[in-house]
């Protein structure tokens, strides 16, 4: 199996940069995900990897080997298209040999070769069915075995799910997770899906607008987003993002004690949340900053707490296992939006819209972003 490494890596379509300045190495084994909204530049990175896309600029290796000018058949890379795309006229051995005999395999390798493929896939005893005669999740392994009877270095998979109903797509993940495991294979697997990111992934590399925003473990992606675009894409409720102001301890005559203090006073607001000495002392010069908060880490209650900010209840959303609270703090004077908080609680938590409600902010869970290069700072 094979490591994948991608240095500077730039791919233009006219005036769209599609892929600006990749960088990335994919370890032997890894599974890697290409997450990102549509147009983000995900497919052009893969194709560019297999050879359907030559790069304007920079360098492709595969185990060490620069494979630019490679076709992608001498890539020895396999790039799995939707897992619906079967030959219908041929039988399930066949599509599985299809790759084989295209390239003159001895009848007797390519009898050993389907059948342990299919061993692996479970799908022995549908060998001489026709596509039409199989389930989706069948015919999923199947194109995946006509993939892997070719032995290639690596997988490249572009959304291959995309056709299967919700259920099968949540089956098919832990599915293809575990043969992954089990056959060791180096795996791209391209989707704008966060779920099946999160869970099938070793690795996550977030793009957006063809740039890396972020690559790490599905916890470093989420617990620790580098960027203002990352956090706001990972996690569902959204994390809440909301500008601020640092404001001096002296501004607002708190009480100081020894260590040093600021609060930062959320625009529009009357929110104030007080900083660290550590967090502070990151900082530097910035004035402006953007608050991240998950709606998980938001501790809400009905009876005042230290601390805490009173606001009002502006809609409740109860989903069955955890309840939505949106709280409203306030309104944006330029856009006139209003500043909504978001918070998950426990469903036995009652609150109804329009009372009045206490929050506060778990301050290591608490994110702050530059509000001008959209970086986080602590
Ligand atoms: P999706 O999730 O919708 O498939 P993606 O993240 O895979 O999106 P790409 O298909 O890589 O995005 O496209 C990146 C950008 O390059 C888009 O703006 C797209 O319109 C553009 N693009 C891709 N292929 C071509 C092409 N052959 N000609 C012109 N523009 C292209």
């Amino acid at each position: 199996m094979a490591e994948i490494r991608l240095e500077h890596v730039t791919k233009r379509f006219g005036d769209v940069v599609a892929v600006n300045d990749m960088n990335l190495e994919i370890h032997n084994q890894e599974f890697v995900v290409f997450l990102g909204p549509s147009g983000c530049g995900k497919t052009t990175t893969l194709r560019a990897i297999a050879g359907l896309e030559q790069p304007d600029e920079g360098d492709i290796f595969v185990d060490g080997n620069r494979v630019n000018t490679l076709s992608p058949a001498d890539r020895d890379v396999a790039f799995v298209f939707q897992f619906y795309a079967l030959y219908p006229h041929l039988t399930v051995y066949d599509n599985i040999a299809f790759p084989l005999k295209a390239v003159k395999a001895a009848k007797s390798e390519i009898q050993e070769r389907v059948t342990e493929v299919a061993d692996i896939l479970q799908i022995q005893g549908m060998l001489d069915r026709k596509p039409s005669h199989l389930s989706g999740g069948e015919m999923q392994r199947v194109a995946l075995g006509r993939a892997m009877v070719r032995r290639p270095k690596a997988f490249l998979m572009d959304e291959p799910m995309s056709n299967l109903d919700a259920k099968l797509r949540v089956d098919m993940r832990t599915e293809l997770k575990r043969l992954q495991r089990r056959l060791g294979a180096t795996t791209i697997f391209v989707t704008h899906d966060q779920v099946e990111a999160m869970s099938m992934a070793d690795r996550i590399v977030i793009m957006h607008q063809g740039s890396l925003q972020q690559v790490g473990t599905p916890q470093e992606v989420y617990n620790q987003p580098q960027t203002v675009f990352v956090a706001q894409f990972m996690g569902s409720p959204a994390m809440n993002l909301i500008t601020g102001k640092l404001q001096s301890q002296t501004d607002l005559a708190l009480d100081s004690g020894d260590t040093p203090e600021a609060v930062l006073h959320l625009t529009d607001t009357d929110v104030r949340f007080k900083l660290s000495a550590e967090k502070i002392s990151r900082l530097g010069l910035l004035d402006e900053l953007i608050l991240g908060i998950r709606p998980e880490h938001i501790i809400v209650s009905n009876e005042p707490i230290e601390q805490g900010t009173s606001a009002t209840v502006h809609l409740v959303e109860a989903l069955g296992s955890v309840n939505i609270i949106d709280i409203l703090l306030g309104e944006n004077r330029e856009t006139g939006d209003l500043i909504i908080l978001r918070a998950r609680t426990h469903p036995a938590f009652r609150a109804d819209a329009g009372q009045s409600i206490w929050f506060d902010f778990d301050p290591n869970q608490v994110h702050l972003f530059d509000r001008h290069t959209e970086r986080v700072i602590a």
